[in-house]
């Protein structure tokens, strides 16, 4: 149960009164045009964001650590923060590959708040969180290393790829300029915790391979034969296992039982009317 404090808190982000303007006035004091955004858009968050997990606010971490930019106040939850101007494109570009690689592999590493915003007017107009348990290898794609000429000659950066995460796993607080309620948020986030607990690595990667299958065939009802269809693909991103049929069908019954899916019989599916 939430601590008093916190519930009122949380019961006054019910109004969903978000502001979505952002203060241009808090970039000022900095020359590099990234140190200005980076200014406004954490303020922004830190006074009207909140913790997906709990409803609880958020405050700026002060470590100075480049991959925590937010602490939850009230839950042990942690979140870096990427902003842009304009719209996410698929692959956003991020700091070096192999941190980001060992940073996936382990539990609760911080979640990522993506931030876009209208360059002219700097009102937010995306605002979403990815759960840390969402990333895995195939999301993560490795950039060419640095030129000898450059300064960090060999590094190796890489780019998320966005379109690679099932859109179950992008939570929006504000989505194309329009704000959404608070308690959307939190259920959404709710409905995905289960994933985060999934026992290794690779069984949390069978679970986001088969959702995100089932969100390409981009309907309410789908058969057996259609998860099917995506067999090969699978196949190739778990080369070790020989029986890619079997493991889809355990991975839908896990999604019934976590309520994503219902069964219709006769090997059709429907998606639950809470996950549309
Ligand atoms: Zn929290």
């Amino acid at each position: 149960m939430l601590e008093r404090g916190v519930r009122k808190y949380a019961l006054s982000l019910e109004s969903n009164n978000m502001n979505l303007l952002m203060n241009q006035a808090l970039g000022n004091r900095y020359f590099s045009n990234s140190q200005k955004i980076r200014a406004i858009s954490e303020s922004w968050v830190t006074s009207e964001g909140f913790c997906p997990v709990c409803g609880g606010q958020l405050q700026q971490s002060q470590n100075n650590s480049k991959v925590l930019d937010f602490l939850c106040k009230n839950c042990p939850e942690e979140y870096e923060l990427k902003s842009k101007a304009g719209k996410f494109a698929r692959k956003v570009t991020d700091g070096a590959f192999d941190s980001m690689m060992s940073r996936i592999a382990v539990p609760n590493s911080p979640h990522f708040f993506f931030l876009g915003y209208d360059q002219a007017s700097y009102s937010v107009k995306n605002f979403f969180v990815v759960p840390s348990y969402f990333f895995q290898a195939s999301v993560i794609e490795k950039r060419k290393p640095l030129a000898l000429t450059a300064r960090r000659a060999g590094w190796t950066g890489c780019n998320i790829l966005l379109d690679q995460i099932p859109d179950a796993g992008k939570i929006h607080y504000v989505s194309n300029g329009c704000k959404v309620k608070a308690e959307s948020v939190l259920s959404a986030w709710r409905k995905t915790a289960f994933i985060g607990k999934a026992g290794s690595i690779e069984s949390r990667g069978w679970m986001l391979d088969v959702l995100a299958c089932i969100e390409k065939i981009k309907q309410n009802e789908f058969s057996l034969d259609e998860i099917y269809k995506f067999e090969s693909e699978l196949s190739l991103r778990h080369p070790g296992n020989n029986f890619v049929k079997d493991k889809i069908r355990q991975q839908l019954q896990v999604l019934r039982d976590k309520g994503f899916l219902e069964f219709m019989g006769r090997g059709t599916y429907k998606l639950a009317q809470r996950h549309v």
